[in-house]
């Protein structure tokens, strides 16, 4: 076996360009895709026959990817080392007719996507991305990264009470991004106008899934850099960093078979056919074990042999808001990963999982810390307990602890996400 490879800031600074790329879920899966080819996989598509060769493989469906390496002699019943995650953010989604607009000001009507901090899309530059579905089916990516659409806060000479009773979003009537003026809105303007940026032809759109972003890029900050603000790190930062260990360990002799499965719609509960409440993985699973001339009790052996590390944020301790944490459990930023635990079920850890986590981070020399929740507060979930439940494999859910969780800007520290990866590595390394 190889030594595992050791991530440092670089993998940071690769993380920005990650995030800054990735502004939707197509996006992210574009980008990690773009990655997986570079080491060497290869896209298989779900509608062909698979066949049982050694090497990396993934599948793309929506804004979801999964990727697996098989290595040179591998058993049918090999199992899985999977690190799942998911690629989509909370955010600001286009309606069906997004055309609108009051008082001579153009405007987009949107729909609130997952549990986004509202106030945090007030007052910033936003673009615009996603996916345009055209006539004959296909699909393309656009990417307005420039500012053009924005939330305006209203002015506190006309709303006093903002100071002392706090800030009241309607979710329907104060988050409607302006882009623009004019009095002549027609249906159809905005996506004419994706239409001509994307070079191409009126009409020729008859689908969309388009989303605001902010166009800030991400940017290193504190006295010593040692904190990473930007968007949508929850979660493409897990995503970033199973992408690096995936393709870091492909190419070995390994005794598992090292799977990454990034699942979109984490946010709303993650029933689709691209969420981790769906088929996607555990067909992927199935069809490598039998495309290798794996029987039923082949695909058995390896489900049971399975782990899954569901890797995704959690919250460091907040300086001004601690009595929100457990007393005890102080998760801190670049005090290296965090093992998620809910004794009921919000998350899958246990203590078995704890103690393949804890190897992994020996084998990584990086320490982990335990988070916990409050007993006062609800505890938020993640694909962990799903993954768990739907494909009856064994998952420890863990991550980076980060501030501003759902913010449209949030911040971690400048080592986690390496400090991540490298245990990755140890863990799908075995
Ligand atoms: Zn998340």
């Amino acid at each position: 076996m190889s030594e595992p490879s050791r991530f440092d800031r670089g993998h940071t600074d690769d993380l920005m360009t990650f995030l800054a790329a990735s502004p939707s879920p197509y996006h992210a899966v574009a980008n990690t895709a773009e990655r997986l080819e570079k080491a060497g996989f290869r896209q298989v598509a779900e509608t062909d026959a698979w066949d049982g060769t050694s090497g990396g493989k993934y599948v793309v469906r929506g804004g979801a990817i999964v990727a697996w390496y098989v290595p040179e002699g591998a058993a049918p019943h090999t199992p899985f080392r999977i690190v799942g995650a998911h690629t989509d953010s909370p955010n600001l989604r286009v309606k069906p007719l997004p055309d609108s607009g009051a008082h001579g000001w153009r405007q987009v009507a949107v729909e609130i996507y997952g549990g986004p901090l509202l106030n945090s899309w007030l007052d910033r530059d936003l673009g615009l991305a996603g996916r345009l579905t055209l006539r004959d089916g296909s699909t393309r990516l656009v990417n307005i990264d420039r500012p053009l659409l924005r939330v305006p806060q209203l002015a506190i000479h006309l709303d006093r009470a903002v100071s002392s009773e706090g800030l009241k979003l309607d979710k329907q009537r104060h988050l409607q991004p302006v882009w623009g003026l004019g009095d002549d809105v027609r249906d159809g303007d905005l996506i004419a106008f994706l239409e001509q940026e994307s070079g191409l032809t009126a009409g020729e759109v008859s689908g969309w899934d388009l989303m605001v972003h902010s166009v800030e890029p991400p940017a290193y900050l504190g006295r010593d850099r040692e904190l990473l603000a930007g968007p949508r790190m929850d979660n493409l930062l897990s995503v970033h960093a199973a992408t690096a260990a995936l393709t870091a360990v492909s190419g070995g002799g390994l005794p598992y078979i090292p799977v990454l499965a990034a699942f979109d719609h984490e946010e709303n509960g993650s029933q689709s056919d691209t969420g981790a409440d769906g088929p996607l993985l555990g067909g992927v699973l199935e069809r490598s074990v039998f495309a290798r001339g794996g029987s039923y009790e082949d695909k058995a052996r390896a489900f049971a042999g399975t782990v899954c590390l569901s890797s995704d944020t959690g919250h460091a301790v907040h300086p001004n808001y601690a009595e929100r944490h457990d007393p005890t459990h102080h998760p801190r930023i670049n005090g290296g990963p965090i093992l998620k635990v809910n004794v009921n079920n919000r998350y899958a850890t246990d203590g078995s999982g704890r103690a393949v986590f804890a190897a992994a981070c020996e084998r990584a020399d990086v320490p982990f810390q335990s988070f916990v929740s409050n007993n006062s507060m609800p505890c938020g979930t993640t694909i962990g307990p799903i993954t768990a439940a739907r494909h009856g494999i064994r998952t420890v859910d863990i991550g980076v602890a980060i501030l501003s969780m759902h913010s449209a800007r949030e911040l971690c520290g400048a080592d986690d996400p390496f400090l991540l990866a490298n245990v990755l590595v140890a863990f799908l390394e075995g």
